[in-house]
């Protein structure tokens, strides 16, 4: 017999899914979010780079649910990045796998204190600053110094048990946080307030277009030695 999860919320467009199942956890009163994570095939390796309905297998967590995969996609970028199945390969790769984050997690530790929501921005490599509290997400935990996981069982908790709402944040300035900003405004679809948006063509350009045009100069200026990882906030600095 199938399992089903008595209280099912819907999943919100700017949550992330490892923060989706948190709320479901929470709604039905789950002491840690490892049944429902383990009940949906996730594993300690899955990322948002591997959730693609071609790559994972969401029917888990659609009968655990009783969502759709449609309802269940919109905590992955799977809308955003509006692609069928096959066409761009190389597009594709980079949208998936160079754009976002693996197994590892960066936050804004005031966003998970006020919200309580991993923000599904977070999860993409370049956004390294909240826009919302002008500060640089945090990737790594000051406790034991491991990079924050994605695969929590405790969403609120690293795996030492540091509150991740209590990490230092280190402010960031305008220069910083421009690429974060104008990711922001274009998934909210609201530039109105950036007061860059006359000057810059970027903001003239799908959420996609931005991050393409970037890994783009980002391999450029690396001459595909390596991949951009995570939390080279020195090797954005050449491209703000
Ligand atoms: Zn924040
Ligand atoms: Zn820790």
């Amino acid at each position: 017999m199938n399992k089903k999860l008595l209280c099912v919320v819907k999943p919100r467009k700017d949550e992330n899914i490892f923060s989706y199942i948190n709320r479901l956890s929470i709604e039905n009163m789950y002491e840690t979010n490892t049944w429902i994570l383990n009940d949906s095939d996730f594993n300690h390796y899955i990322g948002p780079r591997n959730l693609l309905p071609w790559k994972f297998d969401f029917s888990s967590l659609m009968n655990l649910t009783g969502l759709s995969l449609n309802e269940l996609l919109i905590t992955t970028f799977y809308n955003e990045f509006d692609y069928e199945k096959g066409k761009f390969k190389h597009f594709n790769f980079t949208l998936y796998q160079d754009s976002l984050m693996n197994a590892h997690a960066k936050v804004c530790p005031r966003c998970l204190e006020t919200v309580g929501i991993h923000h599904k921005l977070w999860d993409i490599r370049i956004f390294l600053v909240c826009p919302i509290h002008n500060c640089f997400l945090v990737s790594s935990c000051s406790s034991c110094g491991k990079p924050i996981k994605q695969y929590r069982k405790k969403f609120y908790y690293c795996k030492c048990n540091k509150d991740l709402r209590t990490l230092k944040v280190k402010n960031a300035d305008e220069s910083n946080s421009f690429v974060s900003r104008i990711i922001y405004y274009k998934f909210n679809s609201d530039t109105r307030n950036f007061k860059e948006s006359n000057l810059n063509l970027l903001t003239k350009l799908d959420l996609k277009y931005i991050l393409l045009i970037y890994h783009f100069f980002i391999r450029l200026y690396y001459r595909d030695k390596s991949r951009v990882g995570s939390i080279s906030i020195e090797s954005i600095k050449y491209f703000v």
